[in-house]
């Protein structure tokens, strides 16, 4: 068996320096015949891991991955470094995947990516019999729980790979697993004499905001607006009907927005989403259909304008954002009934009562993240077993939060909502509490109401604010089903009964600051001046064309921070430009004259 060096190849195939984190340590203990379970954030570098490794021995690595999508993003990519390659699935024809079993019989390919459907048929596991394996890594390895966020029963089925071959070693990799995921993965694969390499789960690059507002359609355009106008993003809905008018809304306001959900056909979301990965500025309009496997490295922002489901989810789709390791953005904004849609879908939904509770829970973590006055990073670490130092890229360390003792204000608000029989929607209980003149009101006799006109301390976004924190806190229910009623939880009446007091966050609006980008993986490259910036678009425009002309998305060819060190350090010959991060040979020898070629130019 040759065993080449795992340095040398990421120099030269990749163009890289040096390992990052745990990736070497991972790498020698692969090439050792060992199983690993690697958990590392989104943009960490998992898939060197075990590219380096399937490279540097003799036989084929064989990747597990739960989409098309995903295994071709990463064989565009491996073709392009010179790295032999092949996606099995649906989406070919027959012939070229004949094509690939022969070169596995052969041993003439390094990587293979196949679905774990298509791995558990016996046709395959028989092919596989006849080859020299390398390893096996079972990529997105979380979707073996059912209580991870993207369970795909088929991969539970994964655990033939130990029995049927013993010998090759596994690895599992993910970006997020809470504990009890964790213990799925390595149970259900049968890992547990594998090693455990967890890198953290921070992305240092990403700021996180979360804000609870009023007209959030209004406030994202804003941020788009402030901080986002050349980049590309993807904005989360809950509903195809919420994708659709934003992405019109977007798109009156000038922005070219896409939209993705599962109401569209097959082949308009495909072409959606290649138009996404394949040209810049663009904002995808999506529902949670959208993501898993959008490797675009260049993602400035996500944005949500509803409420993810939980602590997870919301990680894992922020996470999209900034894998190049550049400054990025999380922006969320949501509403008191995104809280009641949540819950809805919850109670209502078929699953067993045991799941159903594990599924509020998370829920409550989440709006825990969304309500807590501390460093959003600290509390997101924190629910994934890590820690940190408050982050100073995090609304609530940019801005702190100010908190009042709302006991009395939640008082009259629980007040109302029953003595107006719990059937009333948010703005007409604002209008009892503030003592509006209003024929409704006063045909239902609510002006005689004692919470009548008690509020007026507060103006209407306040009331607003605390209404939605109210319902966060599961202090009062949404009757989603009925007109948007308010009712009193069992939580509520407990508050009320026990004379509970609480504390809430003040009512301010908030936008983005600029993201802070001294942190330690944050790519320190900051083109500051105008000359650079204009190189680096010229650059740009290059790797447009270029991607246009052999139909491959731009961020394949070089990814935006390599662009950057071409800006910044200006190589002028071969030498110099194999020094910068990102070129490796063969990508120098299709594209490195092109570049230097407008370098020079513009020297
Ligand atoms: P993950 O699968 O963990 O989300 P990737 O494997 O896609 O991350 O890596 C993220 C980005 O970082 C890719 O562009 C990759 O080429 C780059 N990368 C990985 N390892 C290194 C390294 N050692 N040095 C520089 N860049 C790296
Ligand atoms: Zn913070």
């Amino acid at each position: 068996m040759t065993i080449a060096n795992p340095l040398a190849i990421l120099q030269k195939v990749y163009g890289y320096d040096q390992f990052r984190d745990a990736q070497a340590e991972i790498i020698d203990h692969v090439l050792a015949d060992n199983d690993a379970f690697v958990i590392m954030p989104t943009g960490g570098g998992k898939s060197l891991c075990y590219q380096i490794p399937a490279l540097c021995k003799n036989g084929i690595g064989i990747v597990i991955s739960p989409l098309i999508a995903l295994m071709q993003n990463q064989v565009m990519a491996l073709k392009e470094l010179g790295v032999k390659a092949a996606a099995i699935n649906s989406n070919q024809d027959y012939s070229s995947i004949l094509q690939t079993y022969a070169a596995m019989r052969n041993n003439a390919i390094d990587l293979v990516y196949v679905s774990p459907e298509r791995l558990l048929t016996d046709e395959f596991l028989a092919l596989l019999q006849d080859c020299e394996l390398a390893l096996f890594a079972i990529d997105e390895a979380h979707c073996v729980s059912q209580w991870g966020h993207d369970f795909r029963p088929e991969y539970q089925g994964l655990h033939v790979l130990h029995e049927q071959f013993a010998k090759v070693p596994r690895l599992a990799l993910t970006a997020t697993a809470d504990e009890a995921t964790r213990n799925d993965i390595m149970q259900h694969l049968q890992l547990q004499t594998a090693k455990t390499f967890i890198s953290g789960f921070d992305r240092p690059n990403i700021q996180y905001q979360i804000h609870s507002l009023n007209n959030p359609k209004q406030h994202l355009l804003t941020f788009i607006n402030q901080h986002h106008v050349e980049d590309s993003g993807i904005v989360y809905c809950l509903s195809r009907a919420k994708v659709e008018q934003t992405a019109v809304w977007l798109t009156q306001q000038g922005k070219t927005a896409l939209t993705y959900h599962a109401g569209m056909s097959a082949s308009d979301r495909a072409k959606n989403q290649e138009r996404f990965l394949r040209e810049e500025n663009i904002i995808m309009v999506a529902t949670i259909a959208f993501g898993m496997g959008i490797d675009k490295s260049n993602v400035r922002f996500v944005a949500h304008l509803n409420l993810p489901k939980s602590i997870e989810a919301y990680y894992q789709e922020t996470g999209r954002a900034g894998r190049d390791g550049l400054a990025a953005n999380a922006w969320m904004a949501y509403s008191i009934s995104d809280v009641a849609m949540q819950r809805h879908f919850i109670e209502s939904s078929n699953s067993p009562q045991k799941q159903k509770r594990i599924e509020q829970q998370k829920l409550n973590a989440f709006l825990g993240l969304c309500e807590t006055t501390r460093c959003r990073r600290q509390v997101l670490l924190e629910y994934f077993s890590d820690s940190c130092a408050p982050c100073e890229n995090c609304d609530t360390c940019l801005h702190p939060v100010k908190t009042f003792d709302a006991t009395i204000a939640v008082q009259k608000a629980l007040s109302c909502v029953y003595r107006t029989d719990q059937i009333f929607g948010v703005s007409y209980l604002i209008d009892v509490l503030l003592g509006k003149d209003d024929k409704r009101i006063q045909q239902f006799h609510h002006d005689k109401l004692s919470t009548f006109g008690i509020g007026k301390e507060f103006n209407r976004a306040q009331w607003q604010s605390i209404f939605r924190q109210l319902a966060a806190h599961n202090l009062l229910g949404v009757n989603i089903t009925g007109h948007g009623g308010l009712y009193i939880t069992e939580v509520g009446k407990a508050f009320l009964k026990n004379k509970d007091t609480l504390h809430l966050r003040e009512y301010v609006v908030t936008t983005a600051s600029k993201p802070k980008t001294e942190k330690s993986r944050v790519e320190k490259i900051n083109l500051n001046n105008v000359e650079d910036k204009s190189l680096f678009n010229l650059l740009r425009e290059k790797r447009l064309a270029l991607a246009k002309a052999q139909n491959l998305p731009p961020y394949i060819i070089f990814h935006d921070t390599t662009l950057m060190s071409m800006a910044e350090l200006k190589p002028q010959n071969k030498e110099q430009m194999l020094a910068i991060s990102g070129v490796g040979e063969k990508k120098f020898e299709k594209y490195g004259d092109e570049f230097l070629a407008v370098l020079k130019k513009n020297n």
